[in-house]
């Protein structure tokens, strides 16, 4: 068992990002964050962390409630700002707005987060485009690893636009042979025994066991359970820990590199629109 330490892949990329934007003009991130979800506050407090971190602009923009025509609005001023780079909105969105329509309307050269239609069209079509950042992320960790994707078989469980989505395209790319999986999927044992890379991302705690688990194949937890103040992973890693050949940790695995890869969008962002 090897345990991806995904903090030293976190540090090597971040000075390939640091000496990118060296070469840059100021560049500008808004994040709209709406309501009071606790762990929204946290996922944006890191992201303006590390914003400021490298010198970039961080712009709040956080109400308790709007409507959505008001929010869409504030999205068009951004969009048509050039002084901003990058727009986020934070999801997820309370339930009375339209969570689709308001990440829409925001220009997908500016959409850090990759969740437009267009871009996601693009990511599935081999085109240029600002791919979700914990699947990139996810690509950067087995890439960072030397792991060898093509012809292997990979078997995502979960299909959200954050994760499972994008990583079809980002996986077919690379010529694995890609399953996914998801809440209706039958014999979910049978299907991930025969993985060589396994991505779950399903939020259960510690829900894949080792009899999930193919012999000697590499499993990335993208899991994220908070429960009594502990943070615990999809897998439960004691005990699969031995059977695989390596494996992300929760904490400070997958979730490690997720901000960072915002950054990442956000170089990209500056270059589709310059
Ligand atoms: P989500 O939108 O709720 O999607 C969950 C997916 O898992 C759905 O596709 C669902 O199937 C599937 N699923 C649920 N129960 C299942 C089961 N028993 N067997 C097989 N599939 C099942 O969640 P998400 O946004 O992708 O997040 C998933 C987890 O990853 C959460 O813990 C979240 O906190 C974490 N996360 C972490 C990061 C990070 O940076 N580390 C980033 C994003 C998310 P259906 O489609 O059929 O409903």
């Amino acid at each position: 068992m090897n345990i991806i330490d995904c903090k030293e892949i976190k540090n090597s990329i971040l000075e390939e990002l640091k000496s990118k934007l060296d070469s840059l003009p100021k560049l500008k991130l808004v994040v709209f964050e709406i309501g009071n979800d606790p762990a929204s506050s946290i996922y944006v407090k890191n992201k303006q962390k590390m914003c400021e971190e490298l010198g970039i602009d961080f712009d709040l923009k956080k109400y308790d409630s709007i409507s959505e025509e008001d929010l869409i609005n504030e999205i068009n001023i951004c969009n048509n700002d050039k002084s901003v780079t990058g727009i986020l909105v934070q999801l997820p969105l309370p339930k009375e707005l339209n969570e689709k329509r308001v990440i829409e309307s925001i220009d997908y050269k500016k959409d850090v987060d990759g969740l437009t239609s267009t871009n996601v069209g693009n990511l599935t079509l081999g085109n240029p485009s600002l791919v979700p950042c914990t699947a990139l992320g996810i690509m950067k960790i087995l890439k960072y690893k030397n792991i060898d994707i093509e012809g292997k078989n990979v078997v995502l469980v979960g299909r959200s636009p954050l994760v499972g989505l994008p990583l079809i395209p980002l996986f077919l790319k690379e010529n694995a042979t890609v399953t996914v999986c998801h809440s209706k999927t039958s014999n979910l044992k049978d299907v991930t025994n025969k993985a060589d890379i396994l991505v779950v991302a399903i939020g259960k705690k510690e829900f894949i066991t080792d009899e999930y688990i193919k012999e000697n194949s590499v499993v990335i937890d993208v899991g994220i359970n908070r429960d009594n103040n502990k943070i615990y992973g999809d897998c439960n890693f004691d005990s699969i820990k031995d059977k695989v050949k390596y494996i992300t940790p929760v904490p400070g695995g997958v979730g490690v590199m997720t901000v960072t890869m915002l950054i990442n969008n956000l170089i990209e962002a500056y270059f589709l629109q310059n």
